[in-house]
């Protein structure tokens, strides 16, 4: 067997400033803010109430896994021949 390799999203734009979800805007204040990684109070309590309200979800149990068929084990038994 082959395994093709999965390239492809792998690369992510490195990040100069880190800026608001809210409304995009470039954050100035950094990691020392009380509000990060949100501009303002507003914006996140705007960002919470998204939460809240349902308009974000959450796309939990989307990982993907290998399942080996039972038929691919070897027991090492091989066929009954008399
Ligand atoms: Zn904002």
């Amino acid at each position: 067997m082959e395994m093709a390799a999965d390239g492809g999203h792998a690369s992510v734009p490195a990040m100069t400033a880190p800026r608001c979800p809210t409304c995009d805007v470039r954050l100035a204040t950094g990691l020392e803010s009380p509000v990060f990684p949100f501009c303002s109070q507003r914006c996140k309590s705007a960002d919470l109430g998204n939460w809240l309200t349902g308009r974000y979800v959450i796309d939990a149990g989307a990982v993907e896994e290998e399942s080996a068929s039972p038929a691919d084990l070897g027991d090492g038994q091989g066929p009954p021949h008399e």
